[in-house]
Parts: structure tokens; sequence; C-alpha cells
């Protein structure tokens, strides 16, 4: 989608530092990282938020959550754990209207979410 930030990054428009790649999904760098590991997953195709998921990406969303599974090995975060977040909407706090998953680790995270 024209003018949004993760779609021009998905295609190489504007540079990132990337983890993971393959035709349906890029995962990369934050450049603001909170946590020693903080890498965001995205889906190629713009989808708006996890309001906007269909049932047709059911496959691309498992295929997210086995991406992410897979970093947390490549990035040694997988024994001691790590925290999955994806803001959805105003209330949420989404700044970028693309869907995406955190991946915060590295370091031992509150046990309050908010
Ligand atoms: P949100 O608040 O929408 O869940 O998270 C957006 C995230 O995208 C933020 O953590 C922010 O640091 C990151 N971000 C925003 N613009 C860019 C960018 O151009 N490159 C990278 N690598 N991360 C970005
Ligand atoms: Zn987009």
């Amino acid at each position: 989608m024209e003018d949004c930030i993760f779609c021009k990054i998905a295609k190489g428009e504007i540079p990132s530092s990337k983890v993971y790649e393959d035709e349906d999904i890029l995962a990369f760098k934050d450049i603001n990282p909170v946590t020693p590991v903080h890498i965001l997953v995205i889906p190629k195709k713009h989808i708006e938020s996890l309001n906007n998921v269909e049932p047709e990406d059911e496959k691309l969303l498992g295929k997210i959550i086995l991406t992410i599974k897979n970093i947390a090995k490549e990035q040694e975060i997988s024994e001691k754990g790590y925290r999955v977040v994806n803001n959805c909407g105003e209330d949420g706090g989404q700044e970028v209207k693309h869907l995406h998953f955190h991946i915060l680790g590295g370091k031992k995270l509150g046990t309050k979410i908010v």
C-alpha cells in the first residue's frame, strides 16, 4: 500500500536490518529497540491490523507464528523466554498501520503486561 512505511520496508524501498525473509514474511530489527532483542515480524501483504485479518489469512498467520518461534531460536532467546506483542488500534497503541508482531527478549521482562 502506498505511503505505508512497512510496505516500503517489505519492498526494500526503505532499508532495514533484516533478520528473516521469505515470499510472505519479513522480520527486521526495530529502529528504536526497547529490549536487547527487539524484532518486528510482518506479512509482506498489507494488512492494517489484527482487526483486518480475514479467514484467507489463516495460513499466513500460522506461518508468522512459526517464523517467530524460529527467529527466537536463532536469536538464542528461546530457552530463557521472550514476549510477543501485537498492538491493535488506537487503545492498543498501534502507531504503524501495517500488522506487525514485536519479539521482545534478551532481558527479564516485568510480569505485568501493562
Ligand atoms: P507499534 O507502536 O505500531 O506497535 O510499533 C511500531 C514500531 O515500529 C515501533 O517500535 C517503532 O520503533 C518501529 N518503527 C517505526 N518506523 C520504523 C522504521 O522505519 N524502521 C524500523 N526498523 N522500525 C520502525
Ligand atoms: Zn503496509
